[in-house]
């Protein structure tokens, strides 16, 4: 009798285990994650949201996907929304990442998981991760193709060359400009890199919100203030619609033919517009981001953060957000080219082939 009681108390205890492993298992499943993305103006953003949905949804999460259309207040109140409907975990790819902190406090309070999703979030001790590439890879990548495409390493120049960086209120920014500097300086200071309008530094060539019609305006203005007789033989560009936005301006003044043939451009983002300008000859290089995997990264921290578990990172050194140094996950960026963008982005199954028909 007594061994049965004990049997019975050992199965009743062992079911009572298995509904609460039961309940937070469904917790977990149910839980509602919270995606803010800045704008849906370009490509790429959609294809995160998009992913970030997928990945999660896969997983038995509920999500709540927001585009703020590059609005700073709209994007505060989306997530505010968020946190006052329970999520329990934020993925924010921040428009200005300095004007969350109140918000991501009363996260914290109510213990959130937030996560910095491609952009860091400045200014605040709130923010647990951060998902990205490897930024200032990106900005090397994009200056080797201009050496490249330019034919620097084989001696040959002087060449003119006008830079632009892109928002200012990005933290991304700096670092694609700075590491693109890392690798054109030494040719600026040695006299085969030649910026005619002197404009340098990122207080000089940025662009808000990485416009590309401001980029445009910006690129009509350097033409025709300090390329009246002179030639421009390349063009650091951060971003693909800011690309776009150049190869415009270019086009105005007759680059483009025999005669005065485009200047090497980069981009980034490997949008499908500035692939089929590369195909045309108008943009030399792109930079491909795999928002795939970016997506799953970031859907591994938000679980393993909800379990309890130890987050994968891989980087906890480079990303300091003027109060802390956010636990990152760095993720490689690819440099695309006329010659190899088919094999990264169709047969990958990034795209489809007919996008370019
Ligand atoms: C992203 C880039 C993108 C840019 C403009 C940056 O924060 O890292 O991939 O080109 O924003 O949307």
């Amino acid at each position: 009798m007594l061994k049965l009681k004990t049997t019975l108390l050992a199965l009743a205890l062992a079911g009572a285990a298995t509904m609460a492993a039961g309940t937070i298992a469904s917790a977990q499943d149910k839980a509602t994650v919270g995606i803010a993305m800045p704008t849906k103006s370009s490509a790429r953003w959609i294809d995160d949201g998009n992913n970030m949905v997928k990945v999660l949804k896969e997983r038995g999460y509920n999500t709540d996907l927001q585009y703020a259309e590059d609005d700073i207040p709209n994007q505060l109140s989306q997530v505010e929304n968020m946190v006052t409907k329970g999520a329990k975990a934020l993925v924010i790819a921040a428009i200005d990442g300095t004007t969350l902190s109140d918000v991501l406090k009363q996260a914290k309070a109510k213990g959130i998981t937030i996560i910095a999703y491609d952009r860091l979030i400045r200014g605040t001790p709130n923010v647990d991760y951060y998902a990205t590439f490897d930024n200032f890879q990106v900005g090397v990548l994009q200056a080797q193709s201009i050496e490249q495409g330019l034919g620097l390493k084989d001696g040959k120049g002087p060449f003119n060359i006008e830079l632009f960086g892109g928002s200012p209120d990005d933290n991304n920014a700096y670092f694609f400009y700075n590491g693109a500097m890392s690798v054109l300086k030494p040719y600026i200071d040695s006299g085969k890199l030649l910026v005619a309008s002197g404009q340098m530094g990122m207080d000089k060539v940025a662009t808000l919100r990485w416009d590309g019609a401001t980029a445009q305006a910006r690129m009509d203005n350097l033409l025709s203030a300090y390329y009246g007789k002179k030639k421009l033989n390349a063009v650091l560009s951060p971003y693909d619609g800011i690309s776009i936005g150049i190869i415009s301006s270019l086009k105005g003044v007759g680059y483009g033919s025999v005669d005065q043939p485009m200047p090497i451009i980069s981009g980034q983002d490997a949008e499908v517009p500035s692939i089929k300008a590369m195909l045309r000859g108008d943009q030399y290089s792109t930079i491909f981001k795999d928002t795939r995997d970016l997506a799953k990264v970031t859907a591994d921290m938000v679980d393993a953060a909800l379990a309890g578990k130890q987050v994968t990172v891989n980087d906890t050194k480079t990303y300091e957000n003027g109060v802390k140094t956010v636990p990152s996950y760095l993720l490689k960026p690819v440099v695309v080219y006329k010659d190899n963008w088919e094999k990264l982005l169709v047969d990958s199954g990034y795209y489809k082939k007919s996008q370019f028909q």
